[in-house]
């Protein structure tokens, strides 16, 4: 026994770049422990096409309940094309969908941050770039991609018709809305809910719902709404009048894809995914890169693991109340990045690449190099 702190942590790789990226994160973890003297039980778990193929589910049952002992959960990446054509319930996805869904995680919280080392790696201009620093706040469990009825059907005609229904609750907004008013109030105190309230009962319904929230609680932040259309123009044209976006599954799920490349590459965010908090502390929760499984170089070595790396700073802060060790991953990252260190993603033509390996070693000897 060393006297520690312990803390649980699931751990759950996944498919394709999946475990490359989290070997690098694990060492980042191990380092973590280290410093705040903690001492991190890690369980792993198989999850989506792996656990497809070896279990005939994407995920067991018995994971989602290791999920719910866990102080914080550490999501890869899930899904490829070797797993594309089964039925929507065997989907490497449905891995987190159900993860979300039993840990009644609704909010999925997506900071778009613009390191400068990378200013150039963006196809955006600089100047509208510089600084940025924005969080997209997502509901993820409700919504056009839950909605009931859903289904597929046979028309008289013989017309094949797919379906789905776009709802949304009070309930259901006014939880995601007090997750975004309580980040602003630590951050600019600026919220910018985003819908189609002018063609839409269930957008209208949630500027409604979000309107009167804020008014009872929250008219220390300044709200303003905006059409999800305009808001994807708006992200390109000028992304730093924003500091806290706060939009239903659907557009959240666009806008943060089309905001992660304001900062260069989808190998560079991370993201978390929290429920209701606990004393201000999300547990469990689940932290995972907004990329993908990246079947197109998996294998090769090639990743960017600091979108899990940072993931893992984002679960240091908002589920392990490690906050100094969560800054001190952070600024390993641009450190790293400022010494020139790029994986293929983030490199322009010509540039020296490194390998994801590499790339994990050089936050780890930043990281070193920040405590001694
Ligand atoms: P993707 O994010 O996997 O890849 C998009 C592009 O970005 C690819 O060219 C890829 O090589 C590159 N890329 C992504 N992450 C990178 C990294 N860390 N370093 C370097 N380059 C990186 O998206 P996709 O190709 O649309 O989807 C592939 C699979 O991943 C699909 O099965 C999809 O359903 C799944 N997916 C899973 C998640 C998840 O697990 N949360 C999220 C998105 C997509």
């Amino acid at each position: 026994m060393s006297g520690n702190k312990s803390l649980r942590l699931l751990v759950l790789p996944g498919d394709g770049i999946g475990p490359e990226v989290m070997q690098q994160a694990l060492h980042v973890v191990a380092w973590a422990g280290e410093h705040a003297a903690v001492d991190f039980e890690i369980r792993e778990g198989v999850v989506g096409g792996a656990a497809v193929d070896l279990y005939g589910t994407p995920i067991l049952d018995a994971t989602i309940d290791a999920a719910r002992q866990a102080d914080a959960v550490l999501f890869g990446s899930v899904g490829g094309p070797k797993w594309e054509k089964l039925d929507f319930s065997l989907r490497p996805e449905i891995a987190i969908l159900r993860l979300r869904k039993e840990l009644s995680l609704f909010a999925n919280l997506r900071p778009v941050t613009v390191f400068e080392p990378l200013i150039d790696s963006s196809t955006i201009k600089p100047e509208i770039i510089r600084n940025l620093d924005l969080v997209i706040v997502r509901e993820c469990m409700g919504g056009l991609y839950f909605g009931e009825p859903r289904g597929i059907e046979t028309m008289p005609d013989g017309q094949t018709r797919g379906f789905n229904t776009e709802t949304y609750a009070t309930s259901e907004i006014e939880r995601v809305a007090r997750v975004a008013f309580d980040l602003a109030r630590r951050r600019s105190r600026k919220v910018c809910s985003v819908e189609k309230a002018n063609v839409t009962e269930s957008g209208l319904v949630w500027r409604q719902v979000i309107t009167k929230l804020h008014e009872r609680e929250f008219s220390d932040v300044e709200l303003t709404h905006m059409y999800a259309d305009n808001c994807a123009m708006q992200l390109v044209r000028r992304p730093k009048q924003f500091d806290v976006i706060v939009t239903g599954n659907i557009f959240g799920d666009i806008l943060s894809d089309l905001a992660s490349m304001l900062t260069g590459s989808l190998g560079m965010l991370p993201s978390a995914t929290i429920g209701t908090s606990n004393d201000g502390r999300f547990s469990p929760a689940l932290y995972e890169p907004i990329h993908g499984s990246a079947p197109d170089i998996a294998g090769k070595g090639i990743a960017n693991p600091m979108a899990q790396i940072l993931s893992v700073a984002m679960m240091l802060r908002l589920s392990l109340n490690l906050e100094k060790e969560a800054e001190m991953v952070e600024q390993a990252c641009i450190s790293a990045l400022s010494k020139g260190a790029r994986t293929a993603d983030l490199a322009h033509d010509g540039e020296a690449t490194l390998t994801t390996t590499q790339m994990g070693d050089a936050v780890l000897a930043e990281l070193h190099r920040l405590i001694s």
